[in-house]
């Protein structure tokens, strides 16, 4: 072809193209013009510019072929060559909680007893008497792995509230004497199963219970209200849309759900929301008839989230051999284990989806060999059974996600957390299958990232920064912790998005940036594909789109 030709067969393409839009009477309502898009979509990954008309992408190309759909009234972004991806769909979230935390007390870095202490006295003494302390996310790991936390150390600064704060991964928490009082705790009360009490040479109890325990002082709290709810919520999808965060699965929405449905008529939920029921609850969604998870863009309910077991943090995550350092325990299996194979299994023939947490290896193990059986037994269906956290896994295990088409649902942020201490808590052989998402990608298994927010920060770029650099919190591992499980920026990103579009289903519907599917992207400060993977986390979103609506601007 010479020069003509070519410039003519441009014009016609650009023409017909241009024509079948304008057959269509389309005229966009927002275009994003001179950007660097990273569609995470196969058949085009790379675009200069984007279209979107109400809420859905109308086509994605070059900044000529997206100008030719402007009209009149066409806003216009002008991303002046920065980086454009798909919103970020955090796969595993406590939502309300977040929003409750984002305004407790922060507890998660006090480096000192002493400055726990100092923290929890400077909130006490803002609140009004009789108000619970909640949420706080400690981390004894901070001062000393063998030193929990005790009642003593705050009921000097809390004489008139009661406390009952959580270490960061949920599965322990400390109550201060009078939450004890209230709960009728004291020597005398009985251990639980799946549960432990913490208590002194003298069978006193110290101030933390853990895992099942923790229901001794958690049913005394009394439920926050409708309108309490409604700021937590409301504080949540703000923060989410600051960090770009377009879609959440919410494993604790429960019946929570009509949070989220007022928040969508009155037009202030900037997140979307998939909301998990327990497990145990199966048979409540089975007697409505519901046979899969529905619902609309917004709000999709219909998948169950169940336990294995607890959390490394906790020496609850339940392994087949005991802690390096606590030779006296191998974790504890959940209460829900006796019954998990029947719940599945009801909750399978249903119809609903079903996400269940495991830990240590052995819950792994168990987890995935119900998720065989029951996926033999109630016969072939896109079910998409989840692990949820998938953290330490035999070797022989790693396999089985792919040829078990179970999705590891995983919080990366987690490992440069976990990496600081867990060699203190694992052998050699044990840790080289924890947090492996180069393994399980490579053996055909499917990833969908997440945070476990409040757990783990709700901000994407730590996540992404930790799988694929690795480090740790403490900067002792420069080059990675267990670094042949590192994986790309891409894959990372791929995870982030389309993989927990699919492992809820959505992947037709978003997850890329593509002609159809809802306007959900965000426009990034740097190059996180190009940049030093090192200064992924210092990426800040400078605007989010929700549903073809600016819900975020970087001021
Ligand atoms: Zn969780």
């Amino acid at each position: 072809m010479n020069n003509f030709t070519k410039i003519f067969a441009c014009l016609v393409v650009l023409f017909l193209f241009a024509a079948s839009i304008v057959a269509q009477n389309l005229t966009a309502d927002l275009i994003v013009v001179n950007a660097k898009v990273r569609t995470m979509d196969d058949a085009k990954p790379n675009a200069e510019a984007i279209a979107v008309m109400s809420n859905k992408i109308v086509a994605v190309g070059s900044n000529v072929e997206i100008r030719a759909l402007a009209g009149a009234k066409t806003k216009t972004i002008d991303a002046q060559g920065k980086l454009v991806i798909p919103g970020f769909n955090d796969a595993h979230v406590h939502f309300l909680e977040g929003g409750y935390q984002l305004s407790s007390v922060d507890l998660r870095d006090a480096k000192t007893p002493a400055e726990f202490t100092r923290r929890i006295k400077e909130f006490a003494a803002k609140l009004p008497k009789g108000r619970w302390i909640l949420g706080g996310k400690w981390d004894h790991e901070n001062w000393s792995p063998n030193n929990l936390p005790t009642a003593a150390m705050i009921d000097a600064v809390t004489p008139d509230n009661p406390v009952f704060i959580d270490r960061l991964d949920g599965h322990m928490a400390l109550a201060n004497s009078l939450a004890f009082k209230m709960a009728g705790v004291d020597k005398n009360t009985k251990d639980v199963a799946g549960g432990e009490i913490v208590r002194d040479s003298g069978g006193v109890p110290t101030g933390v219970l853990k895992d099942a325990a923790m229901n001794y002082v958690g049913k005394v709290i009394p439920a926050f209200t409708f309108a309490e709810k409604m700021e937590q919520a409301q504080a949540a999808t703000d923060y989410a849309a600051s960090l770009g965060v377009t879609s959440v699965q919410d494993m604790s929405a429960g019946t929570d759900v009509a949070i989220y449905q007022e928040l969508t008529r009155l037009g202030k939920l900037k997140t979307r929301i998939y909301g998990c029921s327990p497990l145990s609850d199966y048979s409540r969604w089975e007697k409505t008839g519901v046979y899969r998870a529905f619902g609309n863009d917004w709000i999709r309910v219909g998948c169950l989230k169940g336990y294995a077991d607890g959390s490394l943090g906790s020496t609850t995550a339940w392994f087949f051999a005991a802690y390096l350092d606590a030779p006296n325990t191998s974790g504890l299996a959940s209460d829900e284990i006796p019954k998990m194979q029947e719940n599945v299994k009801n909750a399978d023939k249903a119809g609903l989806q079903i996400n269940i947490h495991a830990i240590g290896d052995k819950a792994n193990d168990t987890v995935l060999s119900v998720f065989e059986k029951i996926s033999r037994e109630n016969g072939m269906r896109d079910r998409r059974f989840r692990v949820e956290h998938a953290q330490h896994l035999r070797i022989e295990d790693l396999k089985r996600f792919g040829q078990l088409k179970v999705t590891a649902s995983m919080q990366p942020f987690h490992l440069a957390d976990d990496g600081r201490w867990a060699h203190k808590r694992l052998d050699e052989p044990r840790l080289k299958g924890t947090y492996a998402f180069r393994t399980l990608l490579d053996s055909g298994g499917t990833l969908a990232f997440g945070t476990d927010w409040y757990v783990a920060p709700l901000n994407p770029m730590l996540g992404l920064h930790a799988a694929v650099t690795r480090q740790t919190l403490d900067g002792k591992n420069p080059n990675g912790w267990i670094p042949e499980q590192k994986i790309s920026v891409a894959e990372a990103v791929r995870a982030y998005t389309n993989g927990s579009a699919y492992a809820e289903f959505q992947e037709n519907v978003k997850g890329s940036i593509s002609a159809g599917k809802l306007a959900d992207f965000v426009i990034l400060s740097d190059d996180i594909f190009t940049i030093k993977p090192n200064d992924i986390n210092k990426t800040k979103v400078l605007t989010t789109i929700v549903d073809g609506r600016i819900v975020y601007e970087h001021k």
